[in-house]
């Protein structure tokens, strides 16, 4: 028989080897693939367990709706939740995303609220003003920064799978940070079950977060390109207990591991997935035992094909 609707399908993500741009490494290294999911990221996990969660407390009725500050993969992740369990969805984002985010959204079945652009301090920034429409509305915030749902839900799934899928050794994990509740569930669960895993964070060059783990790491707050992870300040659901070791990663380094993802192991994710399969490597060229890596890939390219770094792809015929 087949799944009863497509939530179903949400986790259990494979975990794939990285064959050519691992090549030399002394240890194995594998991508724990949460492209594949049904929503093209690791964010219909914490979408569908933050909307159990109030259905489990009765805080949330069929046909009510739910309210985030999103432009991105948390709001894809939503928007299937909602189609499959009756809910409406509004996701709130600053001008300045693409034209392309919001329509995606709207596809998906999304009303879209757009703000002025506008720091976090700011009653205009998004975040304030979805938490003002939900309280004003009587509105469901999905809260991702601050559920405890969110890390939760890797606690209980990812970390697990990841265990599993390499036999029950694992030498480290390396991902990113948005909302930090992945390498803080997956984290946590390692260290509880797997002492000897390091846990490893992927930091863009010019995110501070590298720094908040490590003052060693220059105290550098700059913009960058890569899309989803690193930041200013430390996201509530993150637990830096869990941290090992911050490694930086530039943009451009990020967008080149993302160009041999996708054309050297057919692996079809975005940005970010570059940035901590670089800092995966490192890691996996110091190694000093057997165990694999695991280096989280995180969502999919197709939200990124607009993007110039994307597009240069291989060399066109004419200009050889
Ligand atoms: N690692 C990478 C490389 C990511 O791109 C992301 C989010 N897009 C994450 C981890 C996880 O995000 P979060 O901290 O919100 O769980």
């Amino acid at each position: 028989m087949g799944s009863t609707t497509i939530l179903d399908r949400i986790g259990n993500t494979p975990l794939v080897r990285l064959n050519r741009v691992a090549s030399g490494c002394p240890v194995p290294v594998y991508g724990k693939c949460e492209f594949l999911n049904p929503g093209g990221s690791g964010k219909d996990r914490i979408a569908k367990a933050i909307v159990d969660d109030a259905e489990r407390r009765g805080v949330l009725r069929s046909g009510m709706t739910l309210i985030e500050a999103t432009a991105g993969n948390t709001g894809i992740g939503l928007a299937l939740v909602a189609a499959v369990r009756g809910y409406r969805l509004v996701c709130v984002m600053p001008e300045k995303m693409s034209e392309d985010k919001r329509a995606a959204l709207r596809a998906a079945g999304a009303e879209v609220v757009v703000t002025p652009n506008a720091p976090p301090h700011d009653p205009q920034n998004f975040q304030q003003a979805a938490r003002r429409l939900a309280a004003e509305r009587g509105w469901f915030l999905t809260d991702q920064f601050a559920h405890p749902a969110n890390p939760r839900v890797h606690e209980e799934t990812t970390g697990p799978e990841i265990l599993e899928q390499c036999g029950g050794r694992v030498g480290a994990f390396v991902c990113g940070v948005g909302t930090g509740g992945t390498i803080t569930g997956v984290g946590r669960y390692l260290r509880a079950r797997a002492p000897g895993a390091s846990v490893i964070l992927a930091d863009p060059v010019g995110s501070r977060l590298a720094h908040l783990v490590n003052p060693a790491h220059p105290d550098h707050d700059a913009a960058y390109a890569v899309e989803g992870i690193g930041g200013s300040v430390a996201p509530p659901v993150l637990d830096f207990a869990v941290i090992d070791i911050a490694e930086r990663v530039s943009d451009d380094e990020s967008f080149a591991m993302t160009g041999r993802l996708i054309r050297e192991e057919g692996l079809l994710v975005g940005g970010s997935s570059g940035t901590a399969v670089a800092a995966a490597l490192r890691i996996a060229a110091r190694s000093q035992h057997s165990d694999p890596i695991v280096v989280l890939l995180a969502d999919s390219w197709d939200r990124y094909l607009s993007r110039a770094w994307i597009r240069q792809g291989t060399a066109s015929l004419e200009s050889e």
